[in-house]
């Protein structure tokens, strides 16, 4: 599965997708994370991403023309429209959209490439909004740019792929797998178990309740 980021600050992008489960992911060549530079697709000699908002207020907002020409170099947009492409949606990070979940991770998923939009300052020029499947927000709480939820949603998709976890096991046991199964979310870990293999299952069980 690929997922391509488009952002201003590609580093925090690749540092995190360059460390651990995801590092690991990419070099066993299940996943592929690619951040792009919006700016790299500006037209003017100052290569601006932001304007001021048109009839006033504060703060400044991303213009749709970086956005878009990075979308057109995917081969994701043409002509001013969206391009239909199977198994791949793009979202844009907004912290007023669905509320990201398990189960959003879980759809996530099953594509063949998800492409994450960040915006920073006030926001983006409405017009963005315009190319895109879905806005999606990690919590209604409200950071200064979209990647660190473009990550979250990355790893969370991610880790559910095969192979890219370690120990797919794990995998079943975890907070939300088990909610579903049981109406219950993961029991307490302690490392160095007694042995008694059906006494912790007993006790994990009576914890998670
Ligand atoms: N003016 C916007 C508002 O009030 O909704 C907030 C803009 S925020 C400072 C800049 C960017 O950070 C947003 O465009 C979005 O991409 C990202 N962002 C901030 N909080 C987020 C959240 N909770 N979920 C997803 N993205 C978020």
């Amino acid at each position: 599965m690929q997922f391509d980021i488009l952002t201003i600050f590609p580093k925090i992008i690749e540092d995190y997708a360059g460390e651990s489960i995801l590092k690991r992911g990419v070099a066993a060549g299940i996943i592929k994370i690619v951040a792009h530079d919006f700016r790299k697709f500006t037209t003017d000699k100052h290569h601006k991403v932001d304007d001021s908002p048109y009839g006033g207020g504060a703060g400044m907002v991303l213009k749709v023309d970086p956005i878009y020409n990075c979308l057109e170099s995917l081969g994701l947009v043409k002509d001013g429209k969206k391009k239909k492409q199977a198994g791949t949606k793009i979202i844009i990070m907004d912290p007023a959209g669905k509320k990201f979940d398990q189960k959003k991770a879980k759809q996530f998923s099953k594509l063949k490439k998800l492409v994450v939009i960040c915006g920073r300052y006030e926001g983006f020029d409405e017009r963005v909004y315009k190319f895109v499947d879905e806005k999606i927000s990690i919590g209604d709480y409200v950071l200064s740019g979209g990647e660190l939820g473009a990550m979250v949603v990355t790893e969370a998709t991610a880790r559910l792929l095969p192979g890219v976890l370690g120990n797919e096991e794990s995998l079943k046991e975890e907070t939300f797998e088990s909610k579903e199964k049981m109406g219950i979310a993961e029991y307490p870990h302690y490392t160095r178990p007694s042995g008694n293999h059906k006494k912790i299952y007993e006790w994990r069980i009576k914890k998670s309740r």
